[in-house]
C-alpha cells in the first residue's frame, strides 16, 4: 500500500510537470513516503531529513515533503523537530501533494492531514503503473481496516475500511488494460471484508449507486446488497487484455467460499494466496484478536489447496509477541511445518506507539531468546518453501517477463503464476527471439533454491489480447 502510495505522488507530480531523478542534488522536490509499520521509521525518517538539511542549505529552492503513515501519526511533531520540511501530508491526502507544494511557497510549512471521514473518490482515482513495470498496475479497492490486531498499527494510522465504488474499480482495469498493463492486484488491508461499509452505507441512506456496475446491482447469491470481493475478482478478470489478477491481503478469518471458488474457476486469477497465520498458538492467536484458531487456520487452508489447483500459499509470522512461552513457539513451528508455505514473511516482535499489544512491556521476551527462535523458524520455512520450489523442477511454467535482472549479465526475471521468481538466460545475441519486459513466455524450471528458480526459455507468447506464438530460435 505504501509503495503504491509513492507511485501515486510520483505520477501526480509528473502530471504536474516535473520529471523524475536519482539525484538528490538536481531534484527541486523530494518525497519522503514513511511507513511506521517497520520498524525504526521515525529514526530513518530524521536521519534523512538531517541528510536533506544539508542539501537544502545548498538549495534553497528545495521542497520536502512528508508524507504516509508517520506523517498520519506525528503530525505536527515532524515540523517541530525538521522545520526545514515544507509540507507533512497524511495517508488520506495524498492527492493534495501538488497544491500543498504550491501553498507552502507562499506561506511556509504547511501540515494536512485528514481523518478517513474525509476520504473521497479522488483518493482513490490516483493511479499509477508500477515503478518499472508499465505493464502491471497497483489497484487500491479498499483503505484502512476494521480489525484491531494487538499488535498493528494500521487502524490507528490508516482509519477505518472504506471500499471504492465497485464500478470505479472495473472502470480503473478497463483503462489500465487499454493502455497495455496485462497484470493488476488489487489491494486492501482486508480484501475480503471489501463492500461491507458499502452496504450499511447504502441501508442507511437508500442510495444505491456504490453498488451500480453498468445497469445492474451487484448482490450476493442470497441476494442482499453486499458487492463481494469475489465478483470484483470475476468482473476484473473479464476485461480484455488482463491476464493476470492478483490480490493482498485476505484476512484468513473472513476469506469466504465465494473468493475461493473465483480463484478455482477464474483462468486470470492467479494460483497464489497470501494467507497471514502470525501465529501457531491459539492462545497468542487470541490475544492478538485474529478471530480464528491454528486448527481453523488450517482448515481453511486445507479447504483452499482442496479447491484451487496447484495453489501456491504464502504467509506472515510474528515471533516474539508479548508473553510467548517456549510451548507457545513450538506450536507455531508445528502450524508451520504442517502448513507447508511456499514462502513466508518471518517478523520479530517489536512494539508499535499506540497498540496494545506495546503496553505489555512486562511481557516482553528476551532479544537473544526471540533470535534463536526466529532462526529456527527460518529452518522450517526455508525447507518447506525449498520442497515447494523442488517440486516446480521439470515443469513448464508461463511467466510475465519483468526485465534483466539486476544482479547477474546475461539473465532475464520473471514471475510464475504462483508469483516465484524465475531467472532464465536471456535469449543469445542474434537470435530471432524478442523478449522484452511485459512479454510472456514459456520456461522450463530446471533448479530450485528457497527463494527463486532458475530455468531455461522455452518459448516466448505474445502479449495476450494479439495472442500468437513467435518463433524462438536458440541456442
Ligand atoms: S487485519 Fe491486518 S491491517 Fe488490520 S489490524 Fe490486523 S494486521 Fe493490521
Amino acid at each position: 500500500m505504501n509503495e503504491h502510495d509513492s507511485e501515486r505522488i510520483a505520477s501526480l507530480l509528473v502530471k504536474d510537470g516535473y520529471s523524475q531523478t536519482d539525484d538528490v542534488e538536481q531534484a527541486d522536490v523530494v518525497v519522503l513516503n514513511t511507513c511506521c509499520i517497520r520498524e525504526n521509521a521515525d529514526t530513518k525518517l530524521y536521519g534523512n531529513l538531517g541528510h536533506l538539511k544539508a542539501v537544502k542549505d545548498r538549495n534553497q529552492d528545495l521542497q520536502i515533503v512528508v508524507a504516509g503513515c508517520l506523517a498520519q501519526k506525528d503530525r505536527d511533531e515532524i515540523a517541530k523537530r525538521a522545520s526545514w520540511v515544507d509540507v507533512v501530508v497524511g495517508t488520506h491526502n495524498v492527492s493534495r501533494v501538488p497544491a500543498l507544494l504550491e501553498d507552502s511557497r507562499n506561506y511556509g510549512t504547511i501540515v494536512e492531514i485528514l481523518e478517513e471521514s474525509a476520504i473521497d473518490d479522488e483518493l482513490f482515482s490516483l493511479t499509477a503503473t508500477r515503478a518499472n513495470l508499465p505493464f502491471s498496475a497497483f489497484v487500491t479497492v479498499q483503505v484502512g481496516c476494521d480489525n484491531n490486531c494487538a499488535f498493528c498499527i494500521v487502524p490507528a494510522v490508516r482509519g477505518r475500511e472504506v471500499s471504492r465504488k465497485f464500478g470505479d474499480i472495473v472502470a480503473e482495469v478497463e483503462r489500465l488494460a487499454q493502455e497495455g498493463v496485462t497484470e493488476v492486484t488489487l489491494l486492501g488491508q482486508n480484501v475480503n471484508s471489501y463492500g461491507r461499509d458499502l452496504a450499511i452505507e447504502a441501508r442507511r441512506s437508500g442510495e444505491y449507486d456504490r453498488f451500480t456496475l453498468g445497469d445492474r446491482y451487484v448482490v450476493d447469491s442470497a441476494h442482499s446488497l453486499r458487492p463481494l470481493f469475489s465478483e470484483l475478482l470475476r468482473e476484473v478478470s473479464a476485461i480484455e487484455g488482463i491476464e493476470r489478477v492478483r490480490f493482498t491481503s485476505p484476512h484468513p478469518k473472513d476469506i469466504r467460499p465465494e473468493t475461493i471458488a473465483a480463484m478455482a474457476e477464474v483462468r486470470q486469477v492467479m494460483n497464489q494466496l497470501h494467507f497471514p497465520l502470525q501465529a501457531g498458538s491459539d492462545r497468542i492467536l487470541a490475544m492478538m484478536h485474529r478471530g480464528y484458531t491454528a486448527e481453523r487456520y488450517l482448515a481453511k487452508l486445507a479447504a483452499a489447496r482442496q479447491a484451487i489447483p496447484d495453489l501456491a500459499v504464502t504467509t506472515d509470522i510474528i515471533v516474539g509477541f508479548p508473553s510467548e512461552t517456549e510451548e507457545d513457539f513450538e506450536a507455531t513451528l508445528e502450524v508451520a511445518a504442517a502448513a507447508c508455505f511456499d514462502s513466508a514473511f518471518t517478523f520479530i516482535y517489536s512494539p508499535r506507539p499506540g497498540t496494545e499489544a506495546s503496553l505489555m512491556v512486562d511481557h516482553f521476551i528476551d532479544p537473544e531468546v526471540i533470535q534463536r527462535r526466529f532462526d529456527a523458524l527460518k529452518v522450517v520455512v526455508e525447507h518447506s518453501a525449498l520442497l515447494k520450489h523442488q517440486e516446480r523442477i521439470g515443469r513448464v511454467e508461463m511467466v510475465l517477463v519483468e526485465g534483466p535482472s539486476k544482479k547477474q549479465e546475461g539473465v532475464f526475471s520473471a514471475r510464475t503464476s504462483q508469483n516465484k521468481l524465475v531467472h532464465f538466460a536471456r535469449p543469445k545475441s542474434g537470435s530471432q527471439v524478442r523478449l522484452a519486459a511485459g512479454s510472456y513466455a514459456l520456461v522450463e524450471i530446471t533448479s530450485a533454491t528457497p527463494h527463486f528458480l532458475r530455468g531455461d526459455l522455452v518459448d516466448v507468447v505474445a502479449p495476450p489480447r494479439h495472442r500468437r506464438k513467435i518463433d524462438v530460435a536458440v541456442g
